[in-house]
């Protein structure tokens, strides 16, 4: 070979990342996935978090009763405790610091890059490995990239015409303004999901008029709250058999109530109805009061969407002078306040929007674009073909990514850190076997994820959830394609296939020239 010849280098040039791993979010999500990997042995890896403070859900939602509506044992990490819980089921501060406590005790503050957005991941298939593009222009690689987004991390701002011209204060839950004085203020409302129910009765406490603007109404139980910091808290979170059998019970419980979910239709189908009406009759005992249990009841079936638990948010409606409940349909925003259906201008001061997050939706699902292999971006791929993602974590020929509690079919209706610890179990168990077969590329199967998309669109046929006692329900279980955003199985068989998938249902493959990459500049193979 004749020394002027230039080699062309396309197939030779190996690149090694900037990281092994970069993990996007330092919410739950991010933080069990961070876990995982230190166990396995992998510490090079970066967390990128776009807010100034981690924690996710928990640091953005800061509104007034903001607290979990299940018990801090179950919400915590099976891997450490929640200790110094003050009550059964925490407030969002506590939480908080539990969070904090978390990323100390596994040494993952120095692994978090904070105000740091990633707007893009583009699949190098030459090099095997993902390039991310930051909000600052900086390009930054890894072999493998882990989202973490969470999937209740958009906010929805209601679709209602006039929103932009109200001339008073606008709030979204999500992004509650401290700064402002809510005192002695003319409050609405709208929506009445689980966020709402723990801020109406705050807001009824400091408002001069509350009013709430009620589309669908939600199913609800007593929270049997109670503090535990006299010393229950110890013997929950410290006394390791009592906390796995209370975390066992938890579990089976919701499990059962999985399975009487998936099987309710097929196997008792005149059964739900009877549901509703047995939770109408609680209703009615609990309120006392016909006018409001009527408007107050839902007419879909409980477990249709996500229920949740309050002492307080019927007591609220009670006073009557103070706080008003809309049924009537909002027609349009105004400058002074919201207009319904029967002309009525509701005038207000603050519009307090407790309008949800955008779940499996086009645009923010994922909450940044990946182009895969082919150059598609996730997120039209999945328009095109549906919301599916191999056992909630990955998708063909977006080789290397894993989603962590945020992909479609991936959360079951409990503790969402259950989700969170099975998927993050799974995408270590993917990154440690490439490791293993000293690969560099894991692409799930075709016929793997088309078998456990089928599997979730039949289980989805017949089930409660897209028949007829969840009509009128506007559940985010299912998403605008009419399939199931939630994984319709139970937590055990999550459990279960997320850490015990067959490793021939994904491809491992390896760039020759990459094994005995060492630096982190281009590096030529000779020739
Ligand atoms: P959500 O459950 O989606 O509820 C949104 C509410 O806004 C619904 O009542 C909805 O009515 C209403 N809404 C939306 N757009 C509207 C419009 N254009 N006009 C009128 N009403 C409108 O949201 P969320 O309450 O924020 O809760 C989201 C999730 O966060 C929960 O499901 C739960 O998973 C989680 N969360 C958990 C806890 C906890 O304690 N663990 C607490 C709070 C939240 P429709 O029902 O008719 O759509």
């Amino acid at each position: 070979m004749s020394s002027s010849t230039i080699e062309p280098t396309v197939e030779t040039t190996a690149v090694r990342p900037d990281y092994e791993v970069i993990i996007v979010g330092a919410g739950f999500g991010g933080i069990a996935a961070a876990i995982e990997l230190r166990e396995a042995g992998i510490h090079d890896f970066v967390m990128l978090e776009k807010h100034d403070g981690i924690g996710g859900t928990w640091y953005i939602n800061t509104y007034p009763g903001i607290a979990v509506d299940i018990p801090a044992v179950f919400y915590s990490l099976s891997k450490m405790p929640f200790t110094s819980s003050s009550r059964f089921f925490p407030p969002g501060h506590e939480i908080q610091q539990y969070i904090e406590r978390v990323v100390d005790a596994y040494g993952l503050r120095k692994k978090i890059r904070l105000n740091t957005t990633i707007e893009s991941a583009r699949w190098d298939e030459r090099n095997y490995l993902w390039r991310g593009t930051l909000a600052s222009g900086e390009e930054i690689t890894a072999r493998y990239v882990i989202g973490a987004l969470g999937l209740l991390e958009v906010a929805k701002l209601p679709d209602i015409p006039g929103i932009d011209t109200f001339a008073g204060h606008k709030v979204h839950t999500a992004r509650w303004d401290h700064d402002y004085d809510y005192t002695g203020k003319r409050i609405a409302i709208i929506g009445t999901g689980a966020t709402a129910l723990q801020l109406i009765p705050e807001m009824a406490k400091v408002a001069s008029h509350l009013t709430v603007f009620q589309r669908t109404p939600i199913w609800l139980a007593p929270k049997p709250d109670f503090r535990i910091d006299w010393g229950l808290d110890r013997v929950l979170s410290g006394v390791k058999p009592v906390r796995a059998a209370v975390r066992g019970a938890i579990a089976s419980g919701i499990d059962m109530g999985l399975i009487g979910a998936l099987l309710s239709l097929r196997r008792m189908p005149k059964a739900m109805p009877y549901v509703t009406r047995a939770g109408g009759a609680m209703y009615k005992l609990w309120l006392r009061d016909e006018e409001l249990a009527e408007k107050l009841t839902p007419t879909y079936a409980p477990g249709c969407k996500r229920p949740s638990m309050s002492n307080e948010y019927f007591k609220t409606f009670k006073q009557k002078d103070r706080v008003s409940l809309i049924t009537d349909a909002i027609e349009e925003i105004t400058e002074k306040g919201v207009r319904t259906a029967d002309g009525v201008e509701h005038e207000i001061d603050v519009l307090v929007c407790a309008t949800g997050f955008r779940v499996c939706e086009r645009g923010f699902a994922p909450a940044f674009h990946v182009y895969g292999e082919t150059g598609e971006e996730l997120g039209d791929y999945w328009h095109e073909h549906r919301y599916h993602a191999y056992q909630g974590v990955s998708v063909p020929q977006w080789p290397n990514l894993f989603m962590v509690g945020c992909g479609p079919n991936s959360i079951i209706p409990s503790s969402i850190l259950v989700t969170i610890e099975n998927t993050a179990a799974h995408a270590r168990r993917a990154i440690v076997e490439t490791r293993r077969r000293g690969a560099t590329k894991v692409d799930v199967n075709r016929q793997a994820y088309d078998d456990w998309a089928k599997f979730c669109t039949d289980r989805t046929e017949g089930s409660m959830w897209v028949s007829t006692p969840c009509a009128g329900s506007n559940t985010y279980y299912v998403n605008y394609q009419g399939e199931l955003a939630i994984r319709p199985t139970t937590g055990l068989n999550q459990w279960w296939g997320n850490r015990h998938f067959p490793v021939r249902h994904y491809t491992f493959s390896t760039r020759p020239a990459l094994i005995n990459a060492r630096t982190r500049e281009p590096e030529l193979a000779t020739t």
